[in-house]
């Protein structure tokens, strides 16, 4: 029953017919043809891959094209326009409703092409949101996205992982995992590899299995994986989860709105420029005359398609197209400066963000440690060297020495060395392994923290593959930033020599070591005795204890991370991990104190930031010292402003709280639920709050958060899943970054719901004011129809692409509450709309005046209409600046979009054959002069109205 193999025949196995979980370990691998340390060739896998496919769930068809051509055309006002150009075609006008037509369905595929733009941006943003698997492959841990996951692939699980498929555990180290997106219990469950479970057992109780979707709430663990896709149990089920939409954002939603209410008062106005013209027209020639077949008939079809086309063209439905492409387009600006946006409405709360709450340790720092100090029963030893290269020598009062003469600086690393997960990898493939090739700069792979210890251990001849085979670890308890240290049990059995180890010691019946790293208080609280620098134990006393405080706070007043170490031998390996009694009664080791050097980029953000009225504030689980020392470096603690710590926090109750964190810049040794709190208090008094998060733990801040955002690099899957935004480089920057690309969307979107909405106005009181005077519609259906489709699209894309003003970060943030057409607007707006509709009636008028036929005064209107409206585009760049500031021509997208649409404006004034259509007669040169300073009125009046209210709000 062994899978084909080689020339990748058709599946021979159905891998949902197994029941993995009644299979041993040993059994489901040689079945899936894996092995525990090397997993897959790379060949096996791209085989495999061929042959299951994918590792995702398939999602429903997307409506086709036809459907959505079909939902734009079922828009009522556009089939009313159908009909009236039906009625048109059978009285004989069949040029008119072929155009008409033509025009509907031109409007039709520039809506859809726009939605489909939209949503294809949609999608490649959500596909670079899918998560990474750790991975064995060739026998090597490699990283890659979890879509290309085969059976047989080793995957290796983490505290805060995804599960990327349905694995059976073939490793699990005190692994819990949460199941309630699948099983909806809530409780984490215990899983245990070497289980062999009856076939039948419900989901629940299969306890050597990971499923698919399900997260890893703490341990460690291995499994293989048994199927992928829609193989899996999430695949079974996957119907039920695909009823999550894209939820509209809340801009979105009042804009909708906003187009609603809009589109019914158009339809009212358009209700009442027809009966206001059917009267006019009964009154001419009397109402019997006006439903005779032939010319009266059509004046009624006549008014009905001007009054259609208006509203047509002003009900602004190609407002939320335009909306959610320049959230994409932003969106993926963010991409290209690391912020990964999962939730569209997020760009629109990042404009308005008052406070960001940062992590320290890799995202204002480097979190590139290099373990400077190491201390031991009062001597500090400086380490030299930096980053991940093993070259550096250790010094005690400036000389150089050997470790040797040290056993208990040893005995530090050594408990430094055991108690880690990290690695570091030659940074060439170099064919020997680290044993044996002890020089070179080498890739770390995994917590720097941990890492760094690696390195300085290296730097004393200290080498952890070759300890960690002669310590084999048992069992351990993962780091956790509540508990602030990471326990591991290892066996000493197997040691014939004595002295390789000074963690043996004397005492030869006991036959296990307990390592223990973390927070040097913590750490010490635990220890009964200590050891010294030439490896005896005595007992812990007062003096010692305040000893080694002391030489902490020296080392955190340096802005070092210091971590305490300390060990203890037991007879027996302990049963039960979890039970307290584990890490009691320690040997105090001694400390190492580690550096990492601010982000330099980060003290010119956070000037940009408090510019643009954003307080910084650093919640770190590091020590008040530490974190004091950096954030005054980079400039982040202001002066009178407080480092408060978890402790202090604890004594405040939520009202002292919300007075505290206004002047408090630093929170050091807190923990996942105090930043809770702080961002409670800090959204108590209506800031809009950005926190930063990376841990399990810290999922709930993030959620609570009005912006959550989760490290890309360091973020666990479960942190990313909560978040709204992820940062790709862990970098603060990213966050400021981001920050004003929101901005920069928000007000290009004012920008273009300001150009249309005036547009929209203007049109609907030149038709109605001229019905209302007895002008007749100064422009004609079509025109009305080309006009909506020509000004429209284009421009107000452009306009969506503006880079931002120049004061985009000096400006303080948006109130969220603040409407979209607030004050500033509704006057630009009012003012737009009359000085449009006065140069379009001048020009209808300055026509009529010459004794030209009708359709001459029209094209004059037309044409002052639609380039006066195209002009105006330029103005609508900047809300606050004047044109020549900004440059006029400095929007590339816009100067193409406004010459193409010039283009086809002009062309049905002057192609023969369109002037037949658009019933348009030609204007002469001495016509554009007379209208010119019609064109330009519009633009002069949005400059001036941009200098009265800037001014005004200067002031
Ligand atoms: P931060 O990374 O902001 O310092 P954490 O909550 O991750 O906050 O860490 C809290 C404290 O736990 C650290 O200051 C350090 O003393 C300790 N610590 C951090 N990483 C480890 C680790 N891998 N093993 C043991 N202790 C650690
Ligand atoms: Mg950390």
């Amino acid at each position: 029953m062994n899978l084909a193999k080689g020339n990748g025949g058709p599946p021979i196995r159905d891998e949902l017919s197994i029941s993995w979980h009644s299979l041993s370990t040993e059994e489901a691998l040689k079945e899936l043809d894996s092995g525990f340390q090397t997993g897959l060739t790379s060949q096996e896998a791209a085989r495999r891959l061929e042959q299951y496919g994918r590792n995702q769930l398939t999602e429903k068809p997307r409506p086709g094209f036809l459907q959505l051509v079909l939902d734009q055309l079922k828009d009522f006002v556009v089939i009313l326009l159908i009909v009236a150009a039906f009625v048109s075609l059978i009285l004989g006008e069949t040029i008119d409703a072929g155009a008409i037509f033509a025009i509907v369905v031109l409007n039709a595929v520039l809506g859809v092409v726009q939605e489909s733009r939209a949503e294809a941006a949609l999608d490649a943003l959500k596909k670079m949101s899918a998560p990474e698997a750790q991975v064995l492959r060739d026998g090597h841990r490699a990283s890659l996205s979890s879509t290309l996951l085969v059976p047989g692939d080793i995957v290796l699980l983490e505290a805060g992982n995804f599960i990327p498929a349905d694995v059976r555990l073939v490793e699990a180290i005190n692994l819990r995992v949460e199941e309630a997106a699948l099983t909806g219990e809530s409780i984490a469950v215990q899983k245990n590899a070497a289980l062999r479970l009856e076939k039948n057992i419900p989901l629940g109780d299969r306890k050597n299995i990971g499923f698919m979707g399900t997260t890893v709430s703490y341990g460690r663990g291995r499994g293989v994986v048994v199927s992928t896709g829609m193989h899996t149990q999430l695949g079974l089920i996957a119907d039920m989860l695909q009823a999550v939409e894209n939820e509209k954002t809340p801009l979105q939603k009042r804009l909708d709105q906003l187009g609603r209410l809009l589109g019914t008062g158009a339809l009212i106005v358009c209700g009442l420029v027809f009966l206001l013209g059917f009267y006019r027209a009964a009154n001419e020639v009397g109402l019997a005359a006006l439903f005779q077949p032939g010319k009266g008939l059509q004046t009624i079809v006549d008014l009905f398609m001007v009054a259609v086309s208006l509203a047509i063209a002003a009900v602004p439905e190609g407002l939320p197209a335009v909306v959610t492409i320049s959230l994409a387009l932003g969106m993926r600006e963010m991409v290209h400066r690391h912020a990964l946006i999962r939730k569209l409405s997020s760009v629109e709360t990042l404009g308005s963000a008052t406070v960001i709450c940062s992590d320290k340790t890799g995202t204002l720092t480097q979190n590139e440690m290099t373990v400077t100090r190491l201390w031991v029963d009062g001597k500090m030893f400086e380490i030299t060297g930096s980053g991940y290269s093993v070259e550096g020598e250790f010094k005690l009062d400036e000389k150089p020495v050997s470790l040797a003469q040290f056993p208990g600086a040893s005995t530090v690393l050594w408990v430094g060395v055991l108690n880690n997960d990290a690695q570091l990898e030659p940074l060439e493939a170099a064919p020997q392994s680290i044993i044996g090739n002890h020089s070179g700069t080498y890739r770390m792979v995994g917590d720097p923290t941990e890492g760094s210890i690696l390195v300085a251990a290296a730097k004393a001849g200290v080498y952890a593959p070759e300890l960690h085979q002669a310590y084999p670890r048992k069992n351990e308890i993962p780091f956790d930033s509540n508990r602030k240290r990471m326990v591991t049990i290892h066996h000493v059995a197997d040691q014939k020599d004595a002295d390789i180890s000074p963690l043996y010691g004397d005492e030869r019946d006991r036959w296990y070591a307990v390592a223990v790293k973390g927070a040097p208080d913590v750490v010490l609280n635990l220890c009964t005795e200590y050891q010294t620098v030439d490896d005896q134990i005595l007992p812990m006393d007062g003096a010692t204890r305040a000893r080694i405080l002391e030489a902490n706070d020296q080392m955190t007043g340096h802005a070092l991370r210091v971590l305490g170490l300390a060990y203890r031998m037991v007879p027996a390996m302990p049963d039960e991990i979890a039970t307290h009694s584990i890490d009691e009664e320690l040997v105090f080791a001694g400390m190492v104190g580690m550096i990492d050097p601010a982000r330099p980029e980060v003290t010119p953000a956070l000037v940009l930031a408090a510019g643009a009225g954003i307080r910084t504030i650093m919640i770190t689980g590091d020590y008040p010292n530490t974190a004091r020392a950096i954030a005054q470096t980079i400039g982040l603690l202001q002066p009178g402003h407080k480092v408060l710590t978890g402790a202090d926090l604890n004594e405040l109750n939520d009202e002292q709280l919300r007075r505290e964190v206004k002047v408090t810049d630093v929170f050091a040794r807190v923990s996942p639920e105090h930043k809770m709190r702080i961002v409670d208090a800090l959204r108590a008094d209506d800031e809009i709050v950005a926190m930063t998060g990376d841990g399990v733990n810290d999922a709930p801040a993030i959620k609570r958060a009005d912006i959550g955002i989760a490290m890309g690099i360091t973020g666990t899957d479960v942190a990313k899943q909560t978040a709204d935004m992820v940062l790709t480089d862990d970098n603060y920057v990213s966050i400021v970054s981001a920050i004003e690309q929101g901005r920069i969307i928000y007000s290009n979107i004012r920008k273009f719901v300001y150009y249309l909405l005036s547009c929209n106005m203007a049109e609907i009181a030149i038709i109605f004011l001229g019905t209302l005077f007895g002008w007749g519609s100064p422009l004609t259906a079509i025109q009305l129809l080309w006009l909506n489709l020509v000004t429209d699209g284009a421009p107000a894309l452009a306009l969506a692409t503006e880079k931002g003003d120049p004061d985009i970060m000096i400006q303080k943030p948006r109130p969220t509450k603040e409407p979209i057409i607030n004050h500033q607007m509704r006057i630009g707006i009012i003012v737009q709309t009359i000085a449009i509709t006065v140069a379009t009636l001048s020009a209808f008028l300055l026509g009529r005046s010459t004794g030209a036929p009708i359709e001459f005064a029209k094209t004059m209107a037309f044409v002052t209409l639609s380039c006066s409206e195209l002009l105006r585009a330029f103005t609508a760049r900047s809300e606050y600046f004047p044109l020549f500031k900004i440059g006029v021509f400095s929007n590339r997208l816009m100067n193409y979009a406004v010459v193409s649409s010039l283009v086809m404006i002009l062309a049905v004034v002057y192609v023969p054959f369109l002037q037949s259509i658009f019933n348009t007669i030609p204007l002469g040169w001495q016509q554009w002069v007379s209208i010119a300073p019609l064109l330009v009125l519009p633009s002069v009046a949005a400059e001036v109205t941009k200098f009265v209210l800037s001014t005004r709000l200067k002031q």
